[in-house]
């Protein structure tokens, strides 16, 4: 391991507003993008402009590029127990600049302070699950396969890998990848959202001041353009996607037209489905919690409840009461559970789908459009919405609203509440409130998503378990986190010996 380096510094060349500009992170160093047009990042709190953006492209990813293949032999030939030390230095890093990584989150993307740490702590879950790798990496072998004959397999690592992020998840997504595809050789590229660029920045900040090898681990800063220049790049072997499904399929088909592995992870519409049997007053409690926590951008979150029999008439009127308990409000102050959405924009594509649920017939139950924090009248706010009477052919029910809007559905049976489940084009959670075990085990048999909740609201792998959806929502066929990232990132190759 080499010795600590200076500090890095995150400041760029200022500008006459004096806001920051956000440089790249480029062979071990911050440099300035190529890119002529720029973005802004703002608080959704409070609308503060907090940093510029460049909308870097192909010239930016090249440079990048050629920094991860430079360091990609070296680093591959580092034994990986040596590797993970690495990780051991960042992992203490993350737990000291915990609070200030938790800060960045919410300034930068508004989810409350709470929410933050929470994704700090999966953040450094993935770091502790990498440092794992020189046993998960290992090979199998088996002698006399034939007379004489031994066959081993080794996994080896494949190159450069990059990943695409979405904006739910500033700090952790980026490092639902990193920390395993570097841990198993390869060396890597992150192309944060353009809208929360800054948690990524933090975190490469650490990474620089671990100690990491030059071009190990590179950030470059944009948005289509960047994202075309890392599809397209013949020097990358394999790509890691996590956003809205019409993306993740453009990725996925882009990709591996060009001869890349991809895993790519869309979108979501996730329903929880409450039987008779169900605890009530948990059951809508939990859906509550699931629904607004993040103001509902969450690919986890249970969006639609569904009723079955007389569980529909006991669940809307406790969700409308716990819905109306939420407090809304800049995510740093105490007490405020649900903080902004993430633009004025998101916010009125949201009204959008809440306009459309009235024309279509739905009963809005409770009206959250009107909300306005009085100290934060720029925020990007919305109260809680809750919708009833909501049908499956209705758009609020099939496509994904990413706010804090509930919907409720009812279902007539079990099976005909399997039936709508199974009907909706994507698949990444469920859940299902019951005391029966016969129902619960029947559910996980028919449905499709492949993160499913038992009497949970967000069932949300931990970085040892593969994380990732099903039908509309994952295009590829290895899950991320945990042993899955170890055959995502690594080639298995075979070797039979014969010695005469
Ligand atoms: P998004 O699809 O708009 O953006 C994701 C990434 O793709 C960003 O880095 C963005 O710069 C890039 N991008 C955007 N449009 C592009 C285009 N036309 N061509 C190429 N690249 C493009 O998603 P988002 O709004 O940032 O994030 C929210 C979405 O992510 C939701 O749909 C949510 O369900 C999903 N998500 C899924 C998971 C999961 O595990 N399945 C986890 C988190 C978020």
């Amino acid at each position: 391991m080499s010795a600590p380096r200076e500090p890095a510094t995150l400041a760029g060349p200022e500008v006459a507003t004096s806001v920051r500009t956000l440089q790249n992170y480029v062979g071990g160093r911050w440099i300035d993008s190529a890119a002529t047009n720029f973005g802004e990042v703002r608080n959704p709190a409070n609308d503060q402009l907090l940093a510029r953006v460049p909308m870097g492209g192909a010239a930016d990813v090249d440079r990048a590029v050629q920094a991860a293949l430079k360091a990609y032999p070296a680093w591959r030939a580092t034994p990986p127990v040596n590797r993970v030390r690495y990780l051991f230095a960042l992992k203490d890093k993350l737990e000291r600049a915990f609070e200030d990584l938790a800060r960045i989150c919410t300034t930068e993307h508004g989810k409350t302070i709470d929410e933050s740490r929470s994704s700090v702590r999966r953040t450094i879950d993935n770091v502790d699950q990498a440092i794992a790798i020189p046993t998960t990496i290992q090979g199998r072998a088996m002698e006399d396969i034939a007379h004489g004959i031994d066959c081993t397999t080794m996994r080896q690592p494949l190159g450069v890998f990059a990943a695409i992020t979405p904006f739910n998840f500033p700090a952790m997504v980026p490092m639902w990848f990193l920390p395993h595809a570097i841990a198993c050789g390869n060396t890597f590229i992150v192309k944060p959202s353009e809208r929360v660029p800054m948690s990524a920045m933090k975190i490469f900040e650490l990474m620089h001041d671990a100690g990491l090898p030059e071009g190990v681990v590179n950030l470059v800063h944009g948005a289509k353009d960047a994202v075309d220049g890392i599809l397209d790049h013949p020097g990358i072997a394999g790509v890691s996607f996590v956003g809205s499904s019409p993306v993740a399929h453009y990725v996925y088909k882009r990709a591996a037209e060009k001869g890349k592995r991809v895993q790519a992870l869309g979108g979501a519409k996730n329903f929880v489905l409450v039987m008779p049997d169900a605890d009530m007053d948990r059951a809508a409690q939990v859906s509550t919690e699931s629904c607004f926590g993040c103001a509902g951008e969450r690919c986890l979150a249970n969006s639609v409840v569904l009723g079955v029999g007389a569980a529909y008439d006991a669940m809307v009127e406790r969700l409308v009461s716990e819905a109306k308990k939420i407090k809304v409000g800049d995510g740093t102050e105490s007490g405020v559970v649900m903080g902004p959405v993430i633009s004025r924009a998101h916010r009125e594509k949201v009204l959008g789908y809440i306009e459309q649920g009235l024309k279509e017939g739905a009963t809005l139950a409770l009206d959250g459009r009107s909300y306005k924090d009085p100290k934060n009248p720029d925020g990007y706010y919305l109260g809680p919405s809750v919708f009833t009477n909501v049908t499956p052919d209705m758009v609020i029910a099939k496509e994904e609203i990413f706010g804090p809007v509930l919907c409720v559905m009812k279902a007539g049976t079990f099976d005909e509440a399997v039936a709508i489940v199974k009907r909706h084009e994507l698949g990444n959670a469920s859940s299902i409130f019951t005391s029966s075990g016969k129902a619960a085990r029947e559910y996980r048999y028919q449905v499709e998503p492949s993160m499913l909740g038992v009497n949970i609201g967000v069932a949300a792998p931990m970085a040892f378990f593969p994380f990732g959806g099903a039908k509309g929502s994952f295009f590829g066929d290895i899950k991320a986190h945990g042993t899955d990232a170890v055959d995502f990132y690594t080639d298995k190759k075979v070797t039979i010996t014969r010695w005469f």
